[in-house]
């Protein structure tokens, strides 16, 4: 019996990733899938990206994956969200083509040497703590060295639509239910989750005239480093919001929200909560914004983003005919919940590799996060891993300094999940290095040493151009009278200063020095923008730094029982609540606390070592 490298287990947005991971790193690769032609399926929003979601994108294009070579081929609209705010906290968002993201997909799958086999895995072959393969749903065994599991919400998968319920993978797709059973049966550590997504309309019965537009941007910001202009053609989103009126109708049906009813027992996603959630956590709020975004250049279905509901479908009507521009709009599918099963993610190590059993990866929704681009980074490391483990290979993990990709792991892998992870900035500690213009200079050398990039030409030659930029910053010494006749603003100390700290000074642009020194004059453009996006957050990186060390050294120091956590001032109240109900001992409890952040630790210690304390 011929035996495979590496085994990947569905075809979704991790598996895919997985595969051709795997297969970069020359390991004999199957893909096993229960619908080929389903390769590329954007089960939910066709959007990709968002605020921490596009650094995930960035990274994965750093380390040679394909997500961002395929949603640019595919973006019909590219917005970078956060554009007033700095560089760290910005992040490339794309409106896709369904139909143009799939044949991407595929083309990428056909370009690739993995094999795939259309089928049903139902069982994992194992022998003493080792998995030696997969059983497939016609009696077939394949033997594999390593095996990737990224089943998505496959596994138990079911649909609820107001007080209807039945099993799926997702609309029009069958649930693997036997895998699901035997995972339990051999004791993984199984929960339910469950999201949801809102009904598509016909775009022909919407009325699109009475609505505000929205443009994409003029200066696009892909999430490949290699693209440079839009592939396919451009096309806005429309705004329209709720009512009061809307959400007298939802009120009124709420008994019959499979979600609300407590016919679906395990969490959702807290930060992308159902119309029905919205209408009941925030019930002081008289609208919800709902972006209506195109499914496709060719297609007629639009997306209304904000409004995901698992109501019946006469409700679902009701609700949209009191919504402006919705009045008449013809539900093609209707939005529904799904809950699924997944596997705690604690039973895995950084390399996403099972701790209790050798030679087995999870990547993807299976492991509790939601999103494409969670599940398609967790499946690039998963992939490389199975394929170093096949092969003898040195294992690929990322930290937590160096990409959100490590963020995302070490999170599942050290804290679990009690809802559907997703990325946010503000998970990272390191947010000012962990920017999208520099993802390839913190991972590309990692993904050249692994054999997931191929050729580092490109890079090289980058690399090479900002060390020469650098070497001239530095060299530049200029006193303040210097510096003021080349426009920059004047300081007092009469230090001379260097290139470096000049571009980080109010107002700082490298085109003023370019008579300061001759290496300077003919630096390329995007070169130069990075050059003063360095300069400018070096001496907040390295503070940050220092906090970083700072939390490290201190994360030992109690936290008082009777500590009033409303009265700590810059702590959310999302926060403040949770910390008041687990009351953790210390700062190092805290910091497992799901949402926690750096910035919130700090002022807990600022809190109990503070002067009001010590007064108190
Ligand atoms: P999937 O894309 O689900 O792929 C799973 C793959 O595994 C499929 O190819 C399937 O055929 C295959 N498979 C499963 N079982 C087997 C088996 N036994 N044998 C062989 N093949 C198998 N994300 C967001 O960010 N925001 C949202 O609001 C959001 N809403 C969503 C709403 C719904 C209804 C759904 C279904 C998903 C939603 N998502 C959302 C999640 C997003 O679609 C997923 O996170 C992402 O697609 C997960 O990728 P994956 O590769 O883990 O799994």
């Amino acid at each position: 019996m011929k035996q495979w490298d590496v085994i990947v287990i569905g075809g979704g947005h991790a598996g895919l990733e997985a595969a051709l991971a795997a297969n970069r790193m020359g390991a004999q690769t199957a893909l096993v899938t229960l619908d080929p032609e389903a390769i590329g399926t954007m089960s939910c929003n066709p959007a990709v990206g968002g605020l921490g979601k596009g650094h995930l994108v960035r990274e994965i294009d750093a380390l040679g994956g394909a997500l961002g070579r395929i949603a640019d081929q595919a973006g019909i609209q590219f917005r970078l969200l956060n554009r007033r705010k700095g560089p760290a906290v910005q992040g490339p968002r794309a409106q896709c083509d369904r139909a143009l993201f799939s044949q991407a997909a595929q083309r990428v799958v056909d370009d690739s040497e993995i094999t795939i086999i259309a089928s049903e895995v139902t069982d994992l072959m194992m022998a003493s703590g080792v998995v030696t393969g997969v059983k497939l749903g016609n009696g077939a065994e394949i033997k594999s060295r390593s095996v990737v599991l990224s089943t998505g919400t496959f596994l138990g998968g079911v649909i609820h639509i107001g007080e209807e319920q039945y099993a799926a993978g997702r609309m029009g797709e069958t649930a693997a239910t036997r895998l699901s059973e035997r995972l339990r049966e051999a004791a993984f550590q199984v929960g339910r989750l469950k999201t949801g997504t809102p009904p598509r309309l016909s775009a022909r019965s919407i009325d699109f005239m009475a609505l505000q537009k929205q443009p994409g941007d003029d200066d696009p910001v892909f999430f490949s480093f290699g693209t440079t202009a839009p592939m396919a053609r451009q096309v806005p989103c429309y705004l329209t919001r709720t009512l009061p009126e809307t959400h007298v109708v939802i009120r009124a049906r709420l008994g019959e929200s499979a979600m609300h009813s407590g016919g679906i027992t395990g969490p959702g996603p807290r930060y992308c909560p159902s119309i029905e959630d919205k209408v009941t956590r925030f019930a002081d709020r008289e609208s919800h914004q709902i972006f209506l975004e195109p499914e496709g250049l060719k297609s007629d279905w639009i997306y209304p983003n904000g409004i995901s509901t698992s109501l019946p479908l006469d409700a679902q009507q009701a609700m949209l005919a009191t919504i402006p521009g919705l009045e008449r709009a013809e539900i093609m599918q209707p939005g529904y919940a799904i809950e699924y099963d997944y596997v705690d993610p604690r039973s895995l190590d950084h390399r996403l590799g099972h701790r209790a059993l050798s030679g087995l990866f999870l990547a993807g929704q299976i492991n509790g996060t939601t999103g494409y681009e969670e599940a398609a980074a967790q499946g690039l490391i998963a992939g490389a891993n199975a394929a170093a483990n096949a092969l003898g290979r040195s294992p690929l993990t990322v930290d937590r300094a160096s990409g959100y990709i490590g963020v995302m792991i070490d999170d599942l892998v050290t804290m679990g999940v009690t809802e559907p992870y997703r990325m946010f900035t503000s998970r990272a500690e390191y947010r000012l290095h962990l920017r999208i213009d520099n993802a390839d200079q913190r991972l590309t050398p990692l993904g050249l040493a692994r054999g997931l990039v191929a050729d580092g030409k490109v890079f090289s030659a980058k690399m090479k151009a900002l060390e020469v930029g650098r070497e001239a910053l530095r060299r530049v010494s200029l006193s303040p009278k210097e510096a003021a006749g080349l426009g920059f603003a004047s300081w007092s100390d009469g230090a001379r200063r260097d290139g470096m700290a000049l571009l980080a000074g109010e107002g700082g642009r490298l085109e003023m020095l370019a008579t300061a020194d001759a290496g300077l004059s003919s630096v390329p453009p995007e070169i130069g923008a990075l050059l003063e996006t360095e300069a400018r957050y070096d001496v907040y990186h390295r503070r940050q730094l220092a906090d970083m060390e700072r939390l490290a050294r201190e994360e030992g120091e109690s936290l008082p029982d009777d500590l009033d956590y409303s009265g700590i001032a810059g702590l959310s109240n999302e926060l403040a609540a949770k910390l008041a109900a687990i009351r953790p001992s210390s700062i190092a409890a805290a910091r497992r606390i799901e949402g926690m952040t750096p910035a919130a630790l700090l002022r807990l210690l600022a809190e109990v070592r503070g002067p009001r304390r010590r007064a108190g």
